[in-house]
């Protein structure tokens, strides 16, 4: 192995102190979207003291920050290093988001020491709220990226992957409007609001047969109406509808709006579909990084898996377009256990926790080193950027 990539998972284990405890004071100080603001200090503060010019609440975001080498212009290529730090609520650090933060710190230290003997540059980005809030939506439209080459970041799971599909997700509110009446005395006088939601979830239901099977369509009705014995005159529910393409989520959406407006035909009522933002995209996959990412992975003895098909949606989705990015996530936990749980969030803690930290470092510094020091690599990393949908 090249001397540098030696050196560079040296530098990881000599930071693993340092990185264990951004880990753990992530985990003990869990913030849900948007609130990160001590994980937000901790971190900036954290390159700070270790030779990092911190540019906090970059593009509009507060608990957002951008954190580059002092001393270091803006050289090209530039690799962006993604710290999530957002927690979930009532399971704390339930997706480890407190081992991202840390593995991207660790990347960006071990690499900074060399920079001056690797061309490019390279930045931390902290992208907060990727649990439902879409933190990288937001960076990305302000332009944070457009310095940047390349974004990177691992997520700890149930399997080792240099790369998986990630599914594309919208999510809306669905209204019906009829009319109230009295249950008993005059129900002729009335439009069911509620049979007309009911009859939206059943349509939805029948679609669920004809559809691929990377799409998804899940819902609950959050207002059913008011008394039992008032005919309800509003109704509304949430549903997500996801894919793993663009073109396919949008076709399916298409298809779920016919089954509500078929509903409120059915039964008289009216309707509204409000989309809430943020829509995530299915991630654009960069097979030339992923495979380097795969070779990184085999030369520090990580068994990579197979994949079991089983698919998220996240905000790195949407950055895949506006530049090559890589999510590969290390197992922390046996397949059979689910995300979003505490015996996840406990898992981060744990000794594989730990490891998988100091792996996840090492792994996203050699990758890095390998993009910054291997013009045909970038070159077909572009490639494929451009070449995929
Ligand atoms: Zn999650
Ligand atoms: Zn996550």
């Amino acid at each position: 192995m090249d001397q540098t990539k030696n050196l560079l998972r040296a530098e990881v284990e000599a930071l693993s102190g340092d990185l264990l405890n951004a880990s753990e004071f992530l985990y003990n100080n869990p913030e849900t979207a948007y609130q990160e603001f001590k994980a937000c200090e901790y971190l900036s503060r954290f390159l700070e003291d270790r030779g990092f010019v911190v540019e906090r609440g970059i593009g509009g975001v507060k608990t957002a920050f951008l954190a580059r080498p002092a001393g270091l212009q803006k050289k090209r290529p530039t690799i962006a290093l993604l710290a999530e730090y957002d927690a979930l609520p009532g399971v704390g650090h339930g997706c480890g988001h407190n081992l991202i933060a840390a593995i991207s710190l660790g990347a960006a230290l071990a690499i900074s020491r060399y920079l001056k003997d690797i061309p490019g540059g390279l930045s931390v980005v902290g992208t907060p709220a990727e649990e439902g809030g879409g933190g990288k939506i937001l960076l990305a439209e302000a332009g944070v990226f457009l310095e940047m080459d390349m974004a990177m970041m691992c997520h700890p799971g149930r399997l080792n992957l240099p790369g998986e599909e990630m599914i594309g997700r919208v999510k809306f509110k669905i209204e019906f409007f009829g009319e109230a009446a009295h249950a008993s005395v005059s129900p002729d006088q009335g439009i069911n609001a509620l049979d007309a939601i009911v009859a939206a979830y059943n349509n939805i239901n029948a679609l669920r047969q004809t559809l691929r099977p990377d799409a998804r369509i899940h819902g609950i009705i959050t207002h059913g109406g008011d008394a039992p014995n008032i005919i309800p005159k509003y109704t509304a529910g949430l549903f997500y509808v996801r894919a793993a393409t663009r073109s396919y989520m949008d076709d399916v959406f298409k298809r779920v709006e016919k089954c509500v407006a078929g509903a409120a035909l059915a039964i008289g009522a009216r309707y509204n579909i409000e989309m809430i933002q943020p829509t995530f995209d299915p991630i654009k996959r960069n097979l030339p990084l992923e495979e380097t990412v795969r070779a990184n992975m085999e030369a520090l003895g990580i068994t990579v898996d197979r994949d079991d098909g089983r698919r998220g949606s996240s905000d790195i989705g949407n950055l895949s377009y506006y530049l090559p990015a890589i999510h590969p996530s290390l197992a922390i936990v046996d397949p059979e256990v689910p995300g979003h749980s505490q015996t996840f969030a406990e898992a981060t803690m744990s000794l594989r926790g730990r490891e998988a930290l100091l792996k996840g470092a090492k792994l996203l510094a050699m990758t890095a080193y390998d993009y910054l020091t291997s013009v045909e690599l970038r070159e077909n990393v572009s490639k494929a950027f451009r070449q995929a949908e």
